[in-house]
């Protein structure tokens, strides 16, 4: 477990921007954080240390922002990495979902047969808000045969609610607001 001033530390370098990208969101920005090596470190090395030993066999990543975490954490838990991405950006065939998120209705797809059937999966992005583009990914996850073992993000945004969404699934956030 990191002590509570590594974690503040992390904390400190996320920066709040009023109105973006719509009036009234309060956007969560990560960029000081991924610029700040040991602040990058923190979080990566809390999130793995909840998983070592769990047999995590990929990790889904949110485009954009789940990708940077999402495969770090898979180099360091030696999982797979498999991308979720915007409609239209996966060259080959793929499913696709569709749903709500805090400010806005998105799609998301992910290559067909990218998950091994029984697969212990971990879906990773950088901000829980109302939970629906994690629940998205894990409908794209249960549509492979895979099993969502944990969602693990860097920000929860508790007041959102997003982790009733996805109950009953296990999930981990390093800060919570
Ligand atoms: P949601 O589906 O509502 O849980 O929204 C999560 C997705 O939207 C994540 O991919 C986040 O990157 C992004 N997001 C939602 N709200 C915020 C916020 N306040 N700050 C930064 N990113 C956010």
């Amino acid at each position: 477990m990191l002590s509570a001033e590594t974690l503040a530390y992390a904390k400190s370098k996320i920066r709040d921007i009023p109105d973006f990208p719509t009036p009234g969101i309060l956007f969560k920005d990560i960029t000081p954080l991924l610029a700040d090596p040991r602040a990058f470190h923190i979080v990566l090395d809390s999130i793995a240390e909840r998983f070592i030993g769990e047999h995590v066999d990929a990790i889904v990543g949110v485009e954009a922002r789940g990708f940077i975490f999402g495969g770090a954490l898979a180099a360091r838990l030696n999982a797979s990495f498999v991308p979720a991405r915007k409609p239209g950006k996966l060259p080959a065939k793929s499913d696709r979902v569709s749903y709500k998120t805090e400010y806005s209705e998105a799609t998301l797809e992910m290559h067909e047969q990218s998950i091994r059937r029984g697969s212990r999966v971990l879906v990773v992005d950088d901000v829980l808000a109302t939970g629906g583009t994690a629940k998205a990914s894990a409908d794209l996850v249960a549509t492979q045969g895979g099993e969502v073992v944990a969602y693990t993000f860097v920000i929860e945004l508790s007041f959102l609610k997003g982790r009733a969404v996805l109950a009953p699934g296990r999930v981990e956030s390093v800060i919570t607001y």
